[in-house]
């Protein structure tokens, strides 16, 4: 039996493992899917031929996380920026575009263009500090305190309803919050700007990357360094108990918090039990995947050169469609996220094809299919859209969950974002990855710093049980490193 089990083969459970396997110790993972990678699998959905990312498919938090900094993450895969990072069509004609240039960014967004400046550029002045604060859990204090005052200062401005104070037009205000309605939430708030705001600035620094072959590229990458350093992956086993991978020392679990409860039975303490059974989930996604026989038809000729782009009209439709999703309703015109990787990526789609990949938000556990409104949606701003459909794929939200049992109702964040559910991730501790129970941790994104394809939940686990049980020190991840 090995020194470590790692349940799950999430970005996190990986960062897990692999932390571990480099420290010298003997390493197994268990995933209950037939595929490893969790949020980060490739799938040809549709058709063969045509490559889909079933969950995360934009990468600026892995270019940024500092575990995937020191795993040199950009060396080992291919990494591709689009010309356009995100942007949004405006109702009144045109799109507010974001480039890695801020200033180039800035300059076209006309009347707002130095508000827009002003409120990124001393974010992404001390960009490294921006992201040591939010990788981490949020009550420590911060390699760069200043750099978490600016960041919390920005977030105020962005994050209540006086968000409107600093600008005078639509596009800027409608850039920002298409990034910040990424977080399920409703708007404004702190949580939800907060996370934004990470990734605009994230934007103007690595930029928003897709990964050639799609994200099961990352979780390939840490797969095979994990194995080269002598740990083994079994797919298709569900873990149901702590017994069934002991006598491990360690076991680390990429799971959401009542999966935990239930795999630790009786050992579980009655009071962390009561917090587990207590964690909130949040709202959900319902994805819409197209094949296209060419791209997007967008007015905006901008639109036709982004990464990614987000539909919902106005900062105020698009708050009104996420405040009617916190209600518990489903929008006639919801806010849209879509990606083309197909457009910086050959390999998604046969020569003259693309792919195009999408969801909009709904409620918690929802089974309904959202794939005509993303259809209209995307058509109000790209005319012809429905002509270049070949062919459209929905996963709901009900199914998502029976996909992935880390998003409880759907819900792909494992865990609400608002501060309560950003503090309290499962609890409030100096250490919240590790468990009562002697030599368990949690490692998925139900724990700090949340959801996105960084790592760090599972690298932050890894160190607290190198240092706990085996009194070993951090290792090297990169690829110098033995
Ligand atoms: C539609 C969608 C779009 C997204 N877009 C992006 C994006 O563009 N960029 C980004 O950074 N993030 C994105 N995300 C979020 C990102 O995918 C997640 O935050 C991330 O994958 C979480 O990683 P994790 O390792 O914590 O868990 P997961 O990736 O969810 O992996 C958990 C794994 O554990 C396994 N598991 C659970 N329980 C057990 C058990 N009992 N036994 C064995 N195995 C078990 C599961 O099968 C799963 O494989 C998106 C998510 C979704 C759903």
């Amino acid at each position: 039996m090995a020194d470590v089990a790692v349940v799950g083969s999430g970005p996190n459970g990986l960062a897990a493992a692999v932390t571990m396997a480099r420290a010298g110790l003997e390493v197994h993972l268990y995933e209950a899917a037939d595929a490893i990678g969790g949020g980060t699998r490739t799938s040809e959905l549709i058709e063969p031929g045509y490559l889909y990312d079933v969950c995360s498919a934009v990468h600026p938090m892995a270019l940024a996380s500092p575990f995937f900094k020191e795993f040199n993450l950009a060396q080992r895969i291919e990494l591709r920026l689009p010309e356009v990072q995100h942007g949004t069509p405006l109702d009144v004609g045109g799109a507010a575009l974001a480039y890695q240039s801020l200033e180039r960014t800035a300059m076209e967004l006309g009347a707002d263009g130095p508000a827009y400046r002003h409120l990124i550029a001393p974010l992404l002045a001390r960009v490294n500090g921006v992201v040591d604060f939010t990788s981490n859990q949020l009550l420590r204090v911060p390699k760069d305190p200043l750099a978490a005052v600016l960041f919390g200062l920005a977030t105020l401005d962005q994050g209540t309803p006086f968000w409107g104070r600093r600008f005078r037009e639509e596009a800027a205000p409608a850039l920002l919050t298409g990034v910040m309605s990424h977080a399920l939430g409703s708007q404004p708030s702190l949580s939800s700007t907060g996370a934004g705001l990470l990734l605009a600035v994230l934007a103007h620094a690595g930029g928003w990357v897709v990964p050639v072959g799609g994200s099961a590229a990352i979780a390939g990458a840490m797969a095979e360094d994990l194995i080269a350093h002598g740990g083994t992956i079994q797919t298709g086993v569900r873990v149901d108990s702590f017994d069934q991978v002991r006598p491990a020392k360690a076991i680390l679990l990429d799971v959401a918090p009542p999966t935990l409860a239930r795999l630790g039975g009786a050992e579980i303490p009655d009071n962390y039990r009561r917090a587990l059974d207590a964690f909130r989930f949040g709202n959900a996604a319902c994805k819409v995947d197209y094949i296209l026989s060419e791209p997007v038809p967008w007015l905006a000729p901008g639109l036709r050169q982004a990464g990614t782009v987000h539909v919902g009209g106005s900062r105020m439709a698009m708050a009104e469609s996420e405040n009617l999703v916190d209600m518990g309703k489903h929008p006639a015109e919801p806010y849209v996220l879509v990606s083309q990787p197909s457009l910086v990526d050959s390999s998604r789609a046969p020569v003259g094809r693309h792919i195009l990949w999408t969801y909009c938000h709904v409620p918690a556990g929802s089974d309904v299919d959202m794939a005509e409104a993303v259809t209209a949606r995307i058509e109000r701003y790209a005319p012809g859209f429905r002509d270049v459909v070949v062919a459209s794929k929905t996963t709901t939200a009900a199914e998502l969950a029976a996909y992935n049992e880390n998003y409880v109702g759907g819900d792909f964040s494992a865990g609400l974002l608002d501060m309560r559910g950003l503090v309290q991730r499962p609890v409030v501790s100096n250490v919240p990855w590790r468990t009562p129970v002697p030599g368990v941790y949690l490692c998925s994104s139900s724990t700090p710093p949340g959801p996105g394809v960084t790592g760090m939940p599972g690298y932050h686990a890894a160190k607290h049980a190198l240092k706990d049980i085996f009194q070993m020190p951090v290792p090297g991840l990169g690829l110098t490193v033995g």
